[in-house]
């Protein structure tokens, strides 16, 4: 009976944990699926708005897991990240490393070389933003190397 009890007490214990965790997160969107192209890491895209003719862009919500980051790209056209969790890094061409939170807008001009992912401690996501999708979306370039990744970082 003890040990009944006992079991009970521990399942109860997890369950109520693990629902805890659950109401403390701040997800907004689900996590779509996992994708590897592109990518070093655990990334997690899910599309909210698909190319059209009316409003000319593309929007999705990207979770990448502590590490993870895009490959070096560019936009034709920019690009806008909404930032909805984590704590993660930006960097274009020439430039040191930026840290960016949770709250924080991002701005990629049209053409310039960068890549952004997580930190490597905390997980990061946001929504991007891609305007004028006609112009073109993306254009993939190399991986971000682990020196790279590991580089100077700016202070602000
Ligand atoms: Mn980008």
């Amino acid at each position: 009976m003890r040990k009944i009890l006992l079991s009970f007490i521990v399942v109860l214990f997890f369950q109520l944990n693990s629902w805890s965790q659950q109401n403390h997160s701040t997800t907004i969107f689900t996590k779509g699926k996992q994708i590897t192209a592109n990518f070093t890491g655990v990334v997690w895209v899910q599309q909210l708005v698909a190319k059209d003719s009316i409003f000319n862009l593309v929007a999705g919500n990207v979770t990448f897991e502590a590490g993870a980051r895009s490959y070096w790209h560019t936009h034709n056209a920019g690009q806008i990240l909404l930032v909805t969790d984590g704590i993660g890094y930006t960097q274009e061409k020439g430039k040191l490393i930026r840290v960016f939170h949770k709250g924080e807008v991002i701005i990629c001009p049209p053409n310039v070389e960068h890549w952004h992912g997580a930190s490597p401690g905390s997980s990061m996501t946001h929504i991007s933003i891609n305007p004028n999708a006609d112009k073109g979306v993306v254009t993939w370039l190399r991986p971000v190397t682990d020196q790279e990744y590991n580089g100077l970082r700016s202070n602000n």
